[in-house]
Order: structure tokens, then sequence, then C-alpha cells
């Protein structure tokens, strides 16, 4: 049986892309992964409260047989590219739906067979390999987002009406400058992670790796778009969690912290990000209450290898501050460093 995972790649050409939740234009001189620092649509473009138009590239793939990775042939995704669209308002609904967003966009149409280039029309098109990713391919200008394009695999085209759709809704997340998020640490196999849902995390986020139960978006893919193109006002009544992350008295690199939102005894939210190359980190966007936080190293490195080629410590230990760290409304809220150690015997786990 053949597992639909949100499998994805991005390219931001000629752009500084990072691994983070958002990306970035200068990434090494970022003292502090801040969301002011993250590359967003010109607003020429895509100004506040106007709306982003896609439309579907008349690319022959939609109405052909494809050839899925053992070599067969499978019938062709739609009887015509228009009927990807219903798919794909649904898709971009998930990321305008929440109050707390400034994300106006639609699809008007079927236009014509247009190419990869940089051409001022965002195109959801479809690639005829059964065997590689969907992706999105954000065009930048001096880090400023001015166009993207979808291309969605023939594969993810085959339960668009069920779980597949995680892909389209992803593709476009990461269109509106949002970067791959980590999983929750769960530290099981990819199997394991299905079977056994932990009560102290949400879902994990549509923009990771992840295993979402159905097609959703996560309180991290809220926030994090949220803070990309944020509702007037949003921003006031929001606040943020920053500190450090050391391993052994060291920065620890690019590892996960988590913020989890406790009420009582419920688990209300979670939102996830990863220090910098200096192991500092702030979680903006965060509703006023008490978190827990939970710091460690990526136990599935899936969808944010790029992070280790860049030296992202592994193998440390997880720590967890079970005393609650109150955010206020327009205030940042500074915690100790949280200390973690070396040597935890753990691979990291990477699906193909
Ligand atoms: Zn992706």
């Amino acid at each position: 049986m053949a597992t639909l995972v949100a499998l994805a790649a991005v390219f931001v050409p000629g752009g500084d892309a990072f691994g983070y939740r958002f990306y970035w234009r200068t990434v090494d001189d970022s003292p502090l992964p801040v969301a002011a620092d993250a590359a967003r649509w010109d607003p020429a473009v895509w100004g506040p409260g106007r709306t982003l138009q896609f439309v579907v590239a008349d690319s022959p793939g939609w109405t052909e047989p494809w050839e899925d990775a053992r070599g067969e042939e499978q019938e062709p995704p739609f009887a015509s590219p228009a009927g990807v669209i219903p798919f794909a308002r649904k898709a971009l609904a998930y990321w305008s739906a929440p109050a707390s967003t400034d994300i106006h966009w639609a699809v008007t149409g079927v236009g014509g067979e247009l190419h990869a280039e940089r051409d001022h029309v965002n195109a959801i098109r479809m690639h005829p390999f059964g065997h590689g990713a969907s992706y999105a391919h954000i065009w930048d200008r001096n880090g400023v987002i001015v166009e993207c394009d979808v291309s969605l695999n023939p594969r993810h085209t085959q339960d668009l009406e069920g779980r597949a759709l995680e892909v389209l809704i992803h593709e476009f997340g990461h269109c509106l400058g949002l970067a791959h998020s980590a999983m929750f640490p769960t530290w099981d196999t990819w199997g394991w992670r299905h079977a056994f849902r932990p009560a102290l995390w949400d879902a994990d986020p549509v923009m990771s790796y992840g295993y979402l139960p159905e097609p959703a978006l996560t309180p991290d893919d809220r926030i994090g778009a949220s803070l990309l193109r944020p509702a007037p006002g949003w921003l006031d009544r929001v606040g943020s969690i920053a500190g450090q992350v050391t391993v052994d008295g060291r920065p620890a690199r690019y590892v996960p912290v988590f913020a989890t939102l406790i009420s009582g005894e419920e688990v209300v939210a979670s939102a996830n990000t990863f220090t910098n190359g200096e192991g500092f980190f702030a979680i903006e966007g965060l509703s006023p209450g008490g978190y827990l936080l939970a710091a460690g190293a990526m136990g599935d490195i899936s969808g944010n290898s790029s992070l280790v080629d860049r030296g992202a410590t592994l193998g440390s230990t997880d720590q967890y501050l079970l005393e609650p760290v109150r955010v206020a409304a327009g205030q940042v809220t500074r915690v100790p460093p949280i200390s973690l150690r070396a040597g935890r015997e753990a691979s990291p786990f990477r699906r193909e």
C-alpha cells in the first residue's frame, strides 16, 4: 500500500534557502531567527488585504497516463486540467481560514502552458514523473518573493479527496514563505508514529514531513503563516519566548525548541522553531498563557537535512522544562539557557 506523505522539495533560485519555519535572506547574519528577517512577498505583488491569483497551467500531464515508481502505467490524473481546481481552492482555503492571517488567494482558472521561468504568473502545474516529489518553486528578487509555482507529482493526485490534499496544502505553505517545521520529538520509526499519538503534542505540522491524521493546519502552521501575513491587530495580541540552548556548554545548533500551551490538564497548542547557529531561538506568535518548553536534537531529519549539512547538533539529550513559561501579549519572555548533554546514542532517521 502506498503511503501518501507530504514529500516535497522547495527550490529558491538565487536565494538563501534555510530550513527554518521561514525562508531567509541572510541566515548566517541573523543573530536571532525572528519573523522580521523572513523573506516575504513583494507588497507590490501581494500587498496586505489583496488577493494573490493562481492559474492552472495547461500542461499535458494532467490528462496523460503516467508511470509510477514501479514502472507501471497509471490512469491520467484528470479528464481536464480544470479537474484540479476544486482541490487547489480547498487547499488554499486552509491557509486563508484562520482569523489571525491576512491571506487571500484564489485560483482563477486554466491558463496557458506555463513554464518554469519566472513569468509573473503563479501557476499550478503537473509534472509527469510518478517517482519524484511535488514542490513549490519560489521566485525571489533580492530576497523578496515575487512569484510561486507549484508542481504536483501525479502520484499525489490519487487521493486528493483524502490524505493527498496535505501535499497541496504543504506546497501552498511554501508559497507563503514557510520552510519546514520540525516534527514533534517522538522517537519512534515512521510506522510507530502513526500508532502512538503522544498526549503531549499536537499532530505534526503540515509544514513538517511528519504525520497528520487528516489534512489540517496545526497551531504551528497557523502561527507561522500569521507571522508572515498577520491580520490587523493580531501581532499586538501575542507574545514570544526567547532564549538559548546549549549542549555541554556550547551553542546547540539548529535544534528544535517546542512550546506547548497548557490550560488545566489540556494541551491547547504546540509550536516549534529551530535555534540558529549560535543556539538562540525565539518562538513568536504565542497566545498569552503558560507554556511548557522542550528542546533536543532532531530525531527525524526528514525535510530538514539542510540543517544537518549546516552542522546541526545531533545526538543530544532532550530537556523538558516543566515549570510553565508565562507569555504576555506584546512581550518577549526570556528564559534561562536550556542545557542539553551530548552523547545520546541515536541515529537521525530520514525517510527517502
Ligand atoms: Zn516541503
